[in-house]
């Protein structure tokens, strides 16, 4: 541990805003939030900033943000008929060149796209990959889930034996009703018919939804995953979200990933704000994918948090440790040898692990450019300085 000191923060001066009550307050950080500031944590000054918690999203697919938006039509009934067409295009150029790359390498895009917009954790809809779970991975991944892709990509058999095997407690993710067609609007009805509709089970999309539908899941199941950009690229609709906020359901937003998507989950708030939809009740993402440890800054929560300038991501924390920022937020922590980057054009500075990490990946995350890196020496001596002179 000698060489890894985090020391905790007591954060002053900034406007703690959760969920839309936004008042000055002093925070204070190590791997949690702590009720109150420890000996020797290391004071940090963030006036002008508004800090907010590390947000959830609750619909990504970690490893497909490297890929260009895609769609061969101007508007589908049906996100089923979007599937069919791009698995009919996975050997054509760019995907066959994109897919050749190393899975953890277009996992650790998708982790990136996401800490670059201060969400912090994410319920990945895919095969739970190890490398979500390693050191090093930019975000919290949901780690206990159950999931199935949807009644089309899916047998009946496998959705069932899929639901059946996830613990009452773990949140079940499926795709349904991603469509404006019959064959949506008769999906609720099927995923009831198969006793997959239960206090665990989470809808994503749910556009195809009809009156009865909502009426009936909103009270029973886990939530509702809105994802607007998405539906509004691919369906030109997207979910009723005020009237299943008004049947008593719970709702989260998911980004989905860049395939469909406007970009990351602040594009998807974004696009959400747009329709009217983000003062709607029932918002809940913590208790939608079951981590009511994360997505508020109450003592006991993770220490994740994003420092806002406007409207913009200016500092992003997690776990107690700032992970890249602008420049003059991220020299405040002496301890942290950060390096010199620029993200559309912004100057910032990376975490040397993190930075060390992006350089390691063989995807260029578009957008991003990083100064020369240390050698691993000049690293280790920075940091035993640094402790030392802490001593
Ligand atoms: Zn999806």
């Amino acid at each position: 541990m000698l060489l890894q000191m985090n020391p905790a923060l007591h954060i002053r001066g900034a406007i703690v805003d959760e969920g839309g009550h936004a008042a000055p307050r002093d925070l204070f950080l190590h791997e949690r939030v702590l009720p109150a500031a420890p000996a020797h944590a290391l004071r940090v000054d963030l006036e002008g900033c508004t800090l907010i918690p590390g947000q959830i999203n609750a619909h990504d697919h970690l490893e497909l943000n490297h890929y260009p938006r895609s769609s061969t039509r101007e508007q589908y009934t049906s996100a089923h008929d979007w599937g069919a067409d791009m698995n009919a295009r996975l050997n054509d150029e760019p995907f066959r060149s994109l897919r050749a790359h190393p899975l953890a390498d277009r996992l650790f895009i998708g982790g990136l796209k996401n800490l670059f917009s201060g969400a912090t954790t994410v319920a990945h809809h895919n095969p739970p990959h190890r490398d979500l779970w390693r050191r090093g991975y930019p975000v919290r991944v949901l780690r206990r889930y159950g999931w199935a892709h949807s009644l089309a990509f899916a047998s009946e058999a496998e959705i069932r034996a899929s639901y059946q095997r996830t613990p009452p407690e773990q949140a079940w993710f499926i795709h349904l009703a991603e469509g404006t067609d019959a064959r949506a609007a008769a999906e609720y009805g099927r995923l009831k018919a198969l006793g997959c509709v239960g206090a665990n089970t989470v809808l994503i999309h749910g556009v195809g939804l009809t009156d009865d539908d909502i009426a009936d899941a909103a009270p029973k199941v886990r939530g509702l995953v809105w994802c607007p950009s998405t539906n509004a690229y691919l369906l030109g609709a997207t979910a009723r979200i005020a009237a299943w906020a008004a049947a008593g359901g719970r709702w989260a937003l998911g980004s989905d990933s860049r395939l469909t998507a406007d970009g990351d989950l602040r594009d998807e708030q974004q696009a959400a704000a747009r329709t009217g939809g983000l003062g709607h009740a029932g918002y809940d993402p913590a208790t939608l994918i079951g981590m009511p440890e994360a997505g508020h800054l109450q003592a006991g929560a993770l220490a994740d948090c994003t420092a806002l300038r406007g409207e913009r991501v200016a500092l992003v924390i997690l776990g107690g440790v700032p992970q890249f920022g602008d420049t003059d937020l991220m020299v405040r922590y002496p301890h942290i040898r950060s390096i010199r980057a620029r993200l559309n054009g912004h100057e910032i500075r990376l975490h040397p692990a993190l930075a060390h990490r992006i350089d390691r990946c063989t995807l260029r995350y578009t957008g991003l450019e990083i100064d020369a890196l240390p050698s691993r020496w000049q690293m280790f001596s920075f940091r035993l300085r640094n402790r030392l002179s802490s001593l």
